[in-house]
């Protein structure tokens, strides 16, 4: 079928390589591009966070991550490492579904428990590093005979293609008038230095993370619902120092080389579902919150399987 998929985050650019595997003709319609695209500010590593409803994210969440333990594996090229992190509570909770279907998870010892916290795992999960995996997504679309243009849609229907994908995050606020779609703001700051093994605290309101990619490790973070700004503020930076020592005493604020700014298309549920609009079909796939890195091959899976109901 010809497909036609409006955005080229990491949503937009999953959908079209699993699309084009199958056999159709996809073209990829976006205003903006890698680097610019919000994909491109994720930290990011495979977690199940912000995101919902709980089952159909984590079972798009175990297809993303057995693909991309694949690529961290095959395809080094990708950008994608599988690393150890830790993630502490401070009360004991429920083990998450998903630890049965990811390649080590153990539940921590007294003495491994950062100061403060009570409860806590150890898991491995791909690292994905966004300026490497978004060029080489790209590439592998492009190599799979995906085109590219650059346009900014007001309309679904107008769009070509017997099928339209819509992966435009954020961009559903206006597109679709659909007003669930908030920004997260997410706030980073890269660091040049190790912590070894990466640290986290996954609760939204005392979100703290250390993911260690091979040039930089990203420190975080902030999720502020509703928030548009792009600037980087010295306030959250503040904030999130001393937020991560607390996990990392070690940490040498001499060796910050940078920061950046993203806003989540936070929604309170994916929407993944196939809707007629005027005469065009179109499959919504957008408001993956914090997780559209960790949700995005099982989420592409799931749309080609709808797209093969119209073939
Ligand atoms: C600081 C930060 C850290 C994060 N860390 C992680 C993490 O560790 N793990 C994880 O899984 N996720 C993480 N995320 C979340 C992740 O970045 C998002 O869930 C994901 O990038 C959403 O991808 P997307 O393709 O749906 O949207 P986007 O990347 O926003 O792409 C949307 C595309 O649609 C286009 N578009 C929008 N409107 C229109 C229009 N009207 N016409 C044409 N094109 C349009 C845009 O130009 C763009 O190309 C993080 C996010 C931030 C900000």
């Amino acid at each position: 079928m010809r497909c036609t998929v409006v955005g080229a985050g990491v949503s937009g650019l999953s959908c079209a390589e699993r699309l084009l595997e199958c056999g159709h003709e996809v073209e990829v319609v976006a205003d903006k591009f890698s680097p610019d695209t919000v994909s491109d500010a994720a930290a990011a590593i495979w977690y199940p966070f912000l995101t919902a409803p709980a089952e159909r994210a984590e079972a798009w969440g175990v297809v993303t991550y057995a693909e991309l333990e694949r690529l961290a594996r095959e395809v080094p090229e990708s950008g994608v490492m599988m690393r150890d992190g830790r993630e502490y509570h401070r009360e004991i909770v429920e083990l998450p579904a998903w630890k049965d279907e990811i390649a080590a998870f153990r539940v921590l010892e007294e003495d491994e428990i950062a100061e403060g916290y009570v409860f806590g795992w150890e898991f491995r999960a791909p690292v994905i590093e966004m300026p490497l995996y978004m060029p080489w997504l790209r590439s592998i679309v492009e190599s799979k005979g995906g085109t590219f243009r650059q346009s900014f849609v007001t309309n679904l229907s107008e769009l070509d293609g017997e099928v339209v994908i819509n992966c435009v995050g954020l961009g559903a606020r206006e597109l679709c008038g659909d007003k669930e779609v908030q920004p997260a703001r997410g706030q980073v700051i890269f660091l040049n230095q190790d912590p070894g093994i990466g640290h986290f605290d996954q609760q939204p309101e005392s979100l703290t993370y250390t993911i260690p990619r091979s040039d930089v490790t990203v420190l975080g973070g902030t999720a502020q619902i509703g928030d548009w700004g792009m600037d980087i503020r010295e306030e959250d930076n503040d904030a999130i120092l001393r937020k991560v020592e607390a996990l990392w005493p070690d940490l040498d604020r001499s060796r910050i080389v940078g920061g950046t700014v993203g806003l989540r298309p936070s929604r309170t549920e994916v929407r993944l579902e196939s809707e007629k609009v005027g005469e065009r079909t179109v499959i919504h796939n957008y408001g993956h919150g914090g997780a559209g890195v960790t949700l995005s091959w099982g989420c592409a899976e799931e749309v080609v399987e709808i797209v093969s109901r119209f073939a």
